[in-house]
């Protein structure tokens, strides 16, 4: 929002705050379930709720510079639709709900990985606002792995986050900046629930089910066979983190 600000491209008496909604900075667990209030920002991620939700904090850590964590919302993140986003790869992984309400329609509850519908726009109707963030308490080891251009201040050529959930023996599987949607690739997934007692053995056929899943658009931070590639190399990767 600062961005196109700055860039005139906003008229600034348009806008409404939200940051005095007390209602939307609440975030808390409940039912094995951490709601986070639409206001909730990176760093409050980071501050309160790392041990429950490590694939978010892990993905949040790999967000821009403190001083953007500091000021920046999940939710903010969601409804700007990047298809790269960081912060939605952890929430796919986990199986994480967007709840959006309007006083016409009431709420709604949209699955994260398909709140961002194409480059640019997200699944919010008109007078909606995004209230919360339903996120599943990690029940498994998590890894979110990530190429950019840089290690800091860079958005991802593609994000890989993969959440175990060793109850089920199954896993959440979601992929970042290679498609202009978050993708879950089932097959993938499957994959895993099969080689479950090796996992590291899966790697490398992960990677390739991975990199045959995305649907990758060449930009200027990389050419479409460069971001398939990259995301087969950062899904075997990851999962041979969660094997060791
Ligand atoms: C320098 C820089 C570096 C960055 N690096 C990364 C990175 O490495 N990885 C990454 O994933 N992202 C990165 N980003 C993107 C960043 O994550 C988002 O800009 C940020 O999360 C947006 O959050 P915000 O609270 O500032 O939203 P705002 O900018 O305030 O809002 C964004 C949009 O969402 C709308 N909106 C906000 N809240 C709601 C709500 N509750 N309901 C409905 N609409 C709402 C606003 O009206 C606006 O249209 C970067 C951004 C910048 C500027």
């Amino acid at each position: 929002m600062l961005v196109e600000l700055n860039a005139g491209r906003i008229d600034p008496a348009r806008l409404l705050d939200l940051s005095r909604v007390d209602g939307l900075r609440e975030s808390g667990a409940r039912g094995g379930v951490v709601r986070l209030g639409a206001m909730t920002t990176y760093a409050d991620v980071l501050e309160r709720h790392a041990g429950e939700l490590p694939g978010l904090a892990q993905a949040v850590e790999t967000i821009a510079s403190r001083q953007l964590r500091n000021r920046a919302t999940v939710a903010g993140a969601l409804v700007l639709g990047d298809p790269s986003s960081d912060a939605l790869a952890a929430l796919g992984a986990a199986e994480a709900s967007v709840i959006v309400a309007s006083a016409r329609e009431g709420e709604r509850t949209i699955p994260a990985h398909a709140f961002v519908t194409a480059p640019g726009e997200c699944d919010l109707r008109p007078g909606e606002l995004v209230v919360a963030i339903d996120v599943p308490v990690a029940d498994g080891p998590v890894a979110y792995a990530k190429a950019g251009a840089r290690n800091a201040m860079a958005r991802a050529v593609c994000g890989v986050a993969i959440a175990l959930h060793t109850g089920r023996r199954r896993a959440g599987v979601c992929v970042v900046g290679a498609a202009p949607t978050a993708i879950r690739p089932d097959v993938a997934e499957d994959l895993i629930a099969a080689s479950w007692d090796d996992l590291a053995g899966a790697a490398s056929r992960f990677g390739a089910l991975v990199g045959a899943a995305v649907d990758p658009a060449p930009d200027a931070r990389g050419s479409a066979e460069h971001r398939r590639h990259v995301a087969c190399v950062l899904a075997a990767r990851a999962l041979r983190r969660l094997a060791a």
